[in-house]
């Protein structure tokens, strides 16, 4: 497969097999692991409000990589991404671009000293989730934090408008929700442009929430 062309907000980062090394990937060992997150780099990303892979601040819109687990939880654990840099990841990415079928059984950094494996053990070795693209902007990208455990963060909330969803890919083996919700958008029946809030005729703001209090 050929090497997707590398968005110039990354040209500075350093690379393997020609690959971008995300901003809060890995590095230990003295190696770079990719699929191993960097939790102090991701708490960064957080709270600086820095893009996940060039590290760079966000301009008018941010990407989220969503699954429906995260939709469930309210949360999702990663960071968002300017939109070239999520289409970068997409293509670069095997689990995004859904090359990928299941999580790693052993993570990235097994066996490593002093590297957290959070958030993989749960997702070790199952088959890879659904993800859908989410545009949103920089007024609702919002940090949530453990409320039992305020100094620790869990990610962005995903209770808030949302300017535009689109598939990334399906999960893999049979997934009903993610197979309907691909035959609903090839059959045209996904009216993907309601989620939108600005609505040129001046129409009320839908949410991607049930909480509209009119
Ligand atoms: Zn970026």
């Amino acid at each position: 497969m050929a090497q997707p062309p590398v968005p110039i907000r990354c040209a500075g980062r350093p690379t393997l097999g020609s690959l971008v090394i995300p901003w809060i990937t890995l590095h230990a060992g003295g190696r770079y692991l990719f699929g191993a997150l960097d939790k102090d780099r991701r708490d960064r990303a957080l709270a600086e409000r820095r893009c996940q892979v060039c590290g760079q601040s966000f301009d008018e819109r941010i990407c989220l990589a969503v699954r429906p687990a995260d939709v469930y939880a309210g949360y999702t654990a990663e960071p968002g991404m300017h939109p070239e840099c999520l289409a970068y990841s997409v293509r670069a990415c095997p689990m995004l671009s859904g090359d990928a079928t299941r999580y790693r059984a052993t993570p990235a950094s097994s066996g490593l000293p002093g590297v957290a494996e959070e958030g993989h053990g749960p997702r070790a070795g199952r088959p890879a989730d659904a993800f859908d693209a989410w545009w949103i902007t920089p007024s609702s990208y919002c940090v949530k934090t453990d409320p039992e455990h305020p100094g620790q963060l869990l990610g962005i909330d995903l209770d808030v408008p949302v300017l535009r969803k689109r598939p990334i890919r399906p999960a893999a083996g049979l997934d009903l929700d993610s197979l309907f919700a691909l035959a609903r958008q090839a059959l045209g029946l996904e009216d993907t442009a309601s989620s939108c809030p600005y609505q040129p005729d001046g129409s009320p703001q839908p949410h991607n929430t049930a909480k509209e209090s009119d």
